[in-house]
């Protein structure tokens, strides 16, 4: 085995899950997922399409039909967008594992900013780049972004700026001035931006989606875009993403495709169509549901003394510390063994997020959030 593999670090926040294992009477709220399931017409879809005998192998960038689908999409949100610049992925997961195929050597040097969910740096280690990483800030709870930092951070020698906003786990996103001010430095540097942008929808400032790449970038920039559908459409479980490319990188994009799954499965394709379909009714509801439960979960733990919470505009999550309590991991499994309540530790998306703890707050049931409080509000002695 490569010692770059046996030396990848296993997930922290399935340590904290494992010590759950078996309880049912665990409150988790650490997977960045809910507990809703996906809407009937998506399943419906679906299944029809298995029931039509759906069931071959299909293009590598995905169905022309999803591919244009896309487009509208995406053009709707941020401007034209040319299906012949989407591929569609198993995954936003694997849409950005391809996206690291496709840019990065072994030597490579990969920016991050941080703290992040931590597929994406393992992803760069993968393919035996080193990362640097580039810390967002805490102040009085909400993170932010030492744009000079960066800029000196990423220097021609930096192959790919990764940058997830809305970000998981702090809920940061990019202002569109610091947007722009690193597309004109990384156009300068010739460094590559892969925006994981999977939560794009999952947004409760102005208009319909956080600020993206999309929205500035020229279509042969240095820029690539991974979109997820498990996120805004409720299918964690079926594995569908995809990339915005400059349309020179489709046909490598292809390639890579057939390598690692050769294509995403029909009647999973089919579900996202139907899912685009309703995404305009549903997103809506959906993020007014969101809305209301970082609301409740916010102002439950700002109420508790000693913890440091910010509302986040973007993502779903709450990022939050509590005075004191420094090893994020050691409270996280203490809140699960003693109490029930399964939150994320801090130190699982980096070191910069140590002392912190990430609870996801996409619950159907407010009143499961509520019971959640009532347990971190004993565990705290309060
Ligand atoms: N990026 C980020 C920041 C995420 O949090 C996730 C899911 N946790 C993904 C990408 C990938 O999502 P999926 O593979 O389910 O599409």
């Amino acid at each position: 085995m490569r010692d770059t593999i046996r030396q990848l670090p296993a997930s922290k926040i399935r340590e904290v899950a494992n010590a759950g294992l078996g309880r049912s009477d665990v409150l988790a709220f650490w997977f960045g997922e809910s507990d809703e399931v996906t809407p009937e017409p998506m399943r419906r879809a679906a299944a029809k399409s298995l029931l039509d005998g759906e069931t071959f192998y299909a293009h590598n960038l995905g169905l022309a039909e999803l591919r244009q689908a896309l487009a509208d999409y995406a053009s709707a949100l941020h401007g034209p967008v040319s299906a012949d610049r989407i591929a569609v992925t198993s995954g936003g997961v694997n849409a950005l594992m391809l996206a690291m195929q496709m840019l990065v050597d072994a030597g490579d040097e990969v920016a991050a900013v941080v703290p992040l969910w931590p597929n994406l740096t393992a992803q760069a280690q993968i393919m035996g780049a080193s990362v640097r990483r580039i810390a967002l800030r805490p102040d009085r709870g909400a993170w932010g972004l030492d744009l000079d930092a960066l800029l000196e951070a990423v220097t021609s020698r930096t192959r790919v700026l990764l940058v997830n906003a809305p970000n998981n786990p702090t809920g940061w996103t990019l202002s569109r001035p610091e947007q722009q001010a690193i597309l004109d430095h990384c156009r300068h540097t010739g460094t590559w931006i892969v925006a994981d942008e999977v939560y794009e929808r999952i947004w409760f400032g102005d208009g319909a989606a956080a600020p993206s790449f999309l929205d500035i970038a020229d279509v042969d920039d240095r820029v690539v875009v991974a979109q997820s559908f498990s996120k805004h459409l409720l299918m964690t479980g079926w594995r569908l993403g995809w990339l915005v490319l400059p349309p020179a990188h489709v046909d490598a994009m292809g390639k890579l495709i057939e390598f690692n799954t050769s294509c995403a499965p029909v009647f999973v394709q089919r579900g996202a169509l139907a899912g685009l379909q309703i995404a305009p009714a549903f997103v809506p509801q959906l993020v007014q549901r969101l809305r209301h439960g970082r609301d409740l979960l916010i102002d439950g733990l700002a109420a508790l003394p000693g913890v440091e919470v910010a509302r986040p505009d973007g993502g779903m999550y709450a990022f939050f510390r509590i005075g004191g309590r420094e090893d994020s991991l050691a409270l996280a499994k203490q809140l699960v063994e003693r109490h029930g309540l399964g939150l994320a530790p801090g130190v699982a998306f980096g070191g910069e997020g140590e002392g912190w703890l990430r609870w996801c707050f996409a619950s159907r049931d407010p009143q499961r959030l509520s019971a959640g409080l009532g347990r971190l509000t004993a565990a705290l002695g309060l």
